[in-house]
């Protein structure tokens, strides 16, 4: 055994093999270095075990092999072939060009994020974006914070904080990523004082509860990722602003999905808008900005100008404060909404907006490109969903490339380590490829990764 142990290289023999000492020009000697020593490491415990002394090129390999997992980046861009829209563990919203460009910009130069130009003197970073969104929905004022959570902890703790809060029993929601509105209610110091029944809440429970109870607030929560069908009722936004205004208790409404646009037209349910809930008279309105809005990761509050102020002014609000690149990306996707432009270049409203001829043909040009060893290749139609916690159980119908091979989890593995991965949808013993919410400028990659793992399927 310490024979074998012998026969491996030293550290100082594997940095003089040309292979190593060109990485080294590029990634830098310690790096290198470190990758010798863990892969020695690792192989030396090997021996120990009982295995021959690797051939110096097969150690070589290795270092080669190891150095890559460095310095590849744990987070990177993939192919979303599972016809999921706003996917939430894929990145939610893909940006459009334009709001690519104003992240750019903005991220290479100093801005005037928060230094006020007309009067030569410090001002605030939440002016931008608020204007247009002003313009585009009707409300009085706006803020946009870090993420649609921070949103509603921030307007909460500021509206109802050491107060009840009164909503429907059928809104307690949870969403992904441990948003559980009771927690976030508990967090901001605020009552929850649940009204009605899981199922049936009528403008009347309100009403009784708003005059036995000093409440601060009423809140209504979109339902987000489920339904709740068969019997059942819920006030209208209205309703509940009418009955609000009766006591003199405000209504704020967490959207979650956020849309500017109606999704009828796109044969989908009407989700509801932005506009419509202002219009409706609620006090404030929250929503995400990478849902249905298609721009960056954000947390819009839109509503009344002394409410939104105090908000602004809250401690609370440095700690959830926005990024100058994200606030860049939202005015440029805002910008798109306000030219009427959204539809053609908001990747979430083209993909929505998607013809299905288009997609049969892209499908179809897949399976010609695609040489399907060992694999059986249909096509099928199918339906692509929106996901994001809107429109729960809305489709939208699809053509789909489906795989048929003897292993399918194998199949989808490939896929998913492949460079770059592609994540697809198994169902029915089959894989499922849509092209919905695959880039068309992705189409040739995906076409290499399934032509290389078609390859590798049959040597193996
Ligand atoms: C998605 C969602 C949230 C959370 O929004 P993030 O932007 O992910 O923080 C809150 N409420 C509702 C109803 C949602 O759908």
């Amino acid at each position: 055994m310490f024979t074998e142990l012998s026969k491996l290289p030293s550290v100082d023999k594997l940095l003089q093999q040309p292979d190593l000492s060109r990485l080294i020009k590029i990634h830098s000697q310690p790096l290198v270095v470190e990758s010798c020593r863990a892969t020695l490491a690792e192989i030396r415990q090997q021996v120990l075990g009982g295995q021959v002394a690797p051939p110096l090129e097969q150690v070589v390999m290795a270092v080669v092999a190891r150095l890559a997992t460095v310095i590849c980046p744990s987070l990177q861009p993939v192919i979303n072939a599972t016809g999921v829209i706003i996917h939430t563990n894929l990145g939610r919203a893909m940006l459009s060009q334009r709001a690519q460009e104003a992240m750019q910009q903005v991220s290479m130069s100093y801005s005037n994020l928060e230094y006020d130009l007309q009067a030569g003197e410090r001002g605030s970073r939440y002016v931008h974006a608020a204007d247009l969104l002003c313009q585009l929905t009707g409300a009085e004022d706006a803020v946009v914070v870090n993420n649609n959570a921070a949103a509603v902890i921030l307007a909460l703790t500021v509206l109802a904080k050491n107060s009840d809060v009164l909503i429907s029993r059928g809104q307690l929601i949870e969403i992904g990523g441990g948003f559980r509105i009771p927690d976030i209610m508990a967090q901001s110091g605020a009552r929850l004082r649940e009204v009605g029944t899981t199922n049936r809440t009528y403008q009347h429970d309100f009403a009784d509860a708003l005059s036995h109870t000093e409440t601060g607030l009423i809140l209504s929560v979109h339902h987000s990722n489920y339904q709740i069908i068969g019997f059942t009722t819920e006030p209208t936004l209205a309703e509940l602003v009418e009955v609000g205004q009766k006591y003199n208790v405000p209504v704020m409404q967490d959207l979650g999905s956020g849309t500017l646009l109606d999704t009828a037209p796109f044969g989908l349910a009407h989700e509801p808008t932005i506009q419509e809930s202002l219009a409706a008279g609620v006090d404030l309105v929250t929503a995400s900005g990478d849902k249905l809005l298609g721009g960056p990761q954000a947390g819009l509050i839109l509503g009344q100008a002394t409410s939104i102020a105090r908000l602004r002014h809250h401690p609370l609000i440095r700690a959830l404060r926005v990024d100058k690149i994200t606030l860049a990306a939202l005015q440029a996707t805002l910008l798109a909404y306000l030219e009427n432009k959204a539809i053609t270049e908001i990747p979430v409203w083209q993909m929505i907006a998607a013809p299905i001829a288009q997609l049969a043909q892209r499908v179809e040009a897949w399976r010609r490109a695609i040489s399907a060893n060992n694999m059986q290749l249909q096509i099928k139609e199918s339906r692509s969903t929106i996901g994001g916690g809107s429109l729960p159980g809305q489709t939208l119908p699809t053509v789909a490339l489906t795989i048929t091979t003897d292993s399918v989890n194998d199949l989808a593995r490939q896929l998913r380590q492949a460079t770059p991965p592609v994540i697809a949808r198994i169902e029915s013993q089959q894989l499922w490829l849509d092209p919905r919410t695959v880039l068309p400028a992705q189409d040739h990659l995906l076409i290499e990764v399934l032509n290389r793992c078609s390859i590798q399927r049959v040597k193996t």
